[in-house]
């Protein structure tokens, strides 16, 4: 089995769910064929005069089978409820209910001495639904043992009661080609879940390599990169839509000084702290915090405009100044200068000049004492 037999939509599911809406889609074609095949036949031999309360009773019950498998599919598509016991459950139990009813109704067609032109259509039939509906179905344990034997041991029972040892031979046939459907079944099943495990592997790998690529491994904090990335998408997308986007600049007074005085492990906590802090002092998914440099943070926030980006800065700018932490029985305490711009995007602006005004605001706060913030002038 390759890969594109197994579901395609399905970004995101887990296992299980990629299973259930596996299965609800392979057993689509169950929702004619039953109906199909018992109207064909029995139109063809005439069934409908002769036993009508039969036709009718069969027909009815396909109809309302049809109809739930229906009513199942649309429902698991539309509300995405792959993988509820019940709903599960629920489409097993119509699954089987159709086997049960088509084994039980073939005996009969096979058996009863009126239908004779229907016995090897129907072996026919039974067959190809045996075989065919459990490869199909193999992926679910429960389905593709049960099926094949629902399908068959009805006639295989009835066989034997009417027409006794003379039959052997065909059971004996059909009990190997049960058996047989019944390994196939394991085989494709076993496919199947290592197609399945090994897309999961596949698609974990890349995440982690999707994710590594674009954080930094120190303070998990997406890398300059990235930013970058999403820095020039902020700014086109803020001329589309006319917002204005900030940007606050940080970086950490004095950090020489904890990495000379404490060393360099006591220096990553802190830059880990900082971290930490800063991303929790964001609370709209729009923010980003990613880490520039060595000990220098960038925030990114579209759509906020001056004064609310000079409310966020004063709150990291405090945030960091109230970080302290036990070093070796040694209390570490950290601040940051920030530089906080913020403007209307416009094509005719570079938007690294952008930047560069948030760096200097943030110098300018350097100079002017540290721990605070300093606002950049409006670009020309
Ligand atoms: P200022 O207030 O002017 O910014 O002073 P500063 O000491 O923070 O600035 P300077 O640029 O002189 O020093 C930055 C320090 O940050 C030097 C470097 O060792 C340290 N640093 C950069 N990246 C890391 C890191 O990943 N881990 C540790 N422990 N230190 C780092
Ligand atoms: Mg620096
Ligand atoms: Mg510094």
């Amino acid at each position: 089995m390759n890969l594109s037999e197994i579901g395609t939509v399905d970004k995101g599911l887990s296992l299980q769910q990629q299973f259930h809406l596996d299965l609800t889609k392979r057993a689509r074609g169950g929702i004619v064929i039953f109906l199909a095949l018992w109207l064909l036949t029995a139109l063809w031999v005439n069934i409908i005069e002769d036993h009508p309360y039969i036709f009718y009773l069969n027909t009815l019950l396909l109809v309302i089978a049809a109809l739930l498998r229906i009513v199942h599919y649309h429902f698991i598509i539309k509300t995405e409820s792959y993988n509820t016991t019940r709903n599960y459950f629920c489409l097993v139990g119509l699954i089987l209910f159709n086997a049960v009813h088509w084994g039980v109704m073939s005996s009969w067609v096979i058996y009863g001495s009126d239908y004779s032109a229907l016995q090897t259509p129907y072996m026919i039939i039974l067959s190809a639904l045996a075989i065919g509906g459990t490869s199909v179905l193999s992926i679910s344990r429960i389905v593709s043992i049960l099926y094949p034997i629902l399908v068959f041991v009805p006639g295989l029972i009835v066989g034997t009661i009417i027409e006794g040892t003379d039959n052997l031979i065909l059971i004996i046939l059909a009990s190997i080609a049960v058996i047989y459907v019944l390994e196939a079944a394991r085989t494709s099943r076993a496919d199947y879940w290592q197609a399945v495990y090994s897309r999961k592997e596949s698609d974990d790998r890349a995440l982690l390599l999707e994710k590594s690529s674009i954080t930094e491994p120190l303070t998990s904090l997406y890398n300059r990169m990235y930013f970058n990335r999403c820095y020039a998408s902020e700014w086109q997308h803020c001329i589309e839509l006319q917002q204005p986007l900030s940007v606050i600049m940080i970086d950490l007074d004095h950090f020489k000084k904890v990495n000379d005085t404490y060393g360099h492990f006591a220096g990553d906590k802190c830059l880990k702290r900082v971290a930490q802090v800063l991303k929790q002092e964001l609370k709209r998914s729009t923010d980003m915090i990613a880490r520039y440099g060595g000990e220098e943070f960038i925030v990114l926030l579209p759509a906020i405009p001056l004064k609310t980006a000079i409310t966020i800065a004063d709150d990291l700018v405090q945030a960091v100044s109230e970080i302290s932490f036990n070093w070796s029985g040694e209390i570490i305490e950290v601040t940051c200068s920030a530089g906080v711009a913020s403007t209307q995007p416009d094509a005719t602006t570079n938007n690294q000049t952008f930047l560069m005004a948030a760096d200097d605001a943030m110098y300018k706060a350097k100079a002017s004492g540290r721990n605070q913030y300093s606002v950049a002038p409006p670009l020309k």
